[in-house]
């Protein structure tokens, strides 16, 4: 069907604040957010705007949610779609959903084309692919290079890939004109911890005995999505007990439970361990 070929959001609501920590990465990007709210007063002088930037880092570090807010702070439309997307299409498909959106996005432009897991589009070859599914991907991968290529750098359409595979990329993406940025987003350490907690327990209601700096001492190696994950599993685990509040042993079940989906998923993804 040709019913979801990308996403397209007209109005984002997230912004910065919503991305807790990660204070480098969003210092980089607000290049970009100048950019993409007055687009001529930097083209005007001869400069080229960047035309692609890649976020590079482990899974549900925030890399969606930074370019999401990307738009949202420049108030301008986001395309997104997933390179995974990709992997079992039809001969032709791929390639033609790729220029389907950049025509769409030069029509909305100022704005962001987003490809999430852009390394299962842009491997390149002979790096552990899929057997059969190869020409289809390459196919993808060289209308995106040609889309790419093809817009002036002035038409305020700003490519942002998301990636944790930086290894397998084909250098061809990563030539000057294309994605040549790269912003690592890492994993939080203790502190930058304590600030996702402390986003992400606005909307709960707290026993007065639950503190954003315990809870990030009891997730070490946690990313923002597994602590999205504590706090909304806390929510529900203490709404089930009939509770007035979430208390310090909601959280601690939830964290027990969320380590525990990571064990099983670790397990599907290497079963030799
Ligand atoms: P993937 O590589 O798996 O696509 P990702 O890096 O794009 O992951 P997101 O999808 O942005 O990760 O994160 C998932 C969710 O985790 C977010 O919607 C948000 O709720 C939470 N989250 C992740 N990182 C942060 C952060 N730095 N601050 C606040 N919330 C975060």
């Amino acid at each position: 069907s040709r019913a979801a070929l990308f996403d397209a959001e007209n109005k984002v609501k997230i912004t910065f604040s919503d991305v807790a920590g990660l204070d480098e990465a969003k210092e980089e990007v607000e290049e970009v957010v100048q950019f993409l709210r007055n687009p001529s007063k930097y083209t005007n002088l001869g400069g080229k705007i960047p035309k692609g930037v890649l976020l590079v880092g482990p899974p549900g570090t925030g890399k969606t949610l930074l370019a999401k807010a990307v738009a949202g702070e420049s108030g301008v439309p986001f395309f997104s779609l997933s390179g995974s997307d990709f992997v079992e299409m039809f001969v032709g498909v791929g390639a033609a959903r790729v220029r389907d959106l950049f025509k769409q996005a030069k029509e909305k432009a100022p704005c962001i084309i987003f490809i999430d897991e852009i390394d299962a589009i842009g491997r390149s070859r002979g790096k552990g692919q899929m057997p059969g599914a190869n020409d289809e991907r390459e196919n993808t991968l060289n209308s995106l290079l040609v889309e790419m290529d093809g817009f002036a750098t002035d038409s305020g359409v700003i490519i942002m890939g998301a990636t944790n595979r930086p290894d397998v990329l084909d250098s061809a993406l990563l030539r000057p004109g294309r994605f040549d940025r790269q912003i690592s987003i890492d994993k939080p350490d203790i502190k930058g911890r304590e600030t996702i907690f402390k986003v992400h327990l606005r909307p709960i209601k707290l026993d007065n005995d639950v503190n954003p700096k315990k809870l990030a001492a009891l997730t070490p190696g946690f990313a923002g999505a597994e602590i999205a994950n504590v706090c909304n599993e806390a929510a529900l685990i203490a709404a089930r007990k009939d509770k007035k509040a979430v208390e310090m042993d909601d959280f601690q079940s939830a964290i027990d439970r969320v380590i525990g989906g990571l064990e099983k998923k670790n397990k599907i993804i290497s079963p030799d361990e």
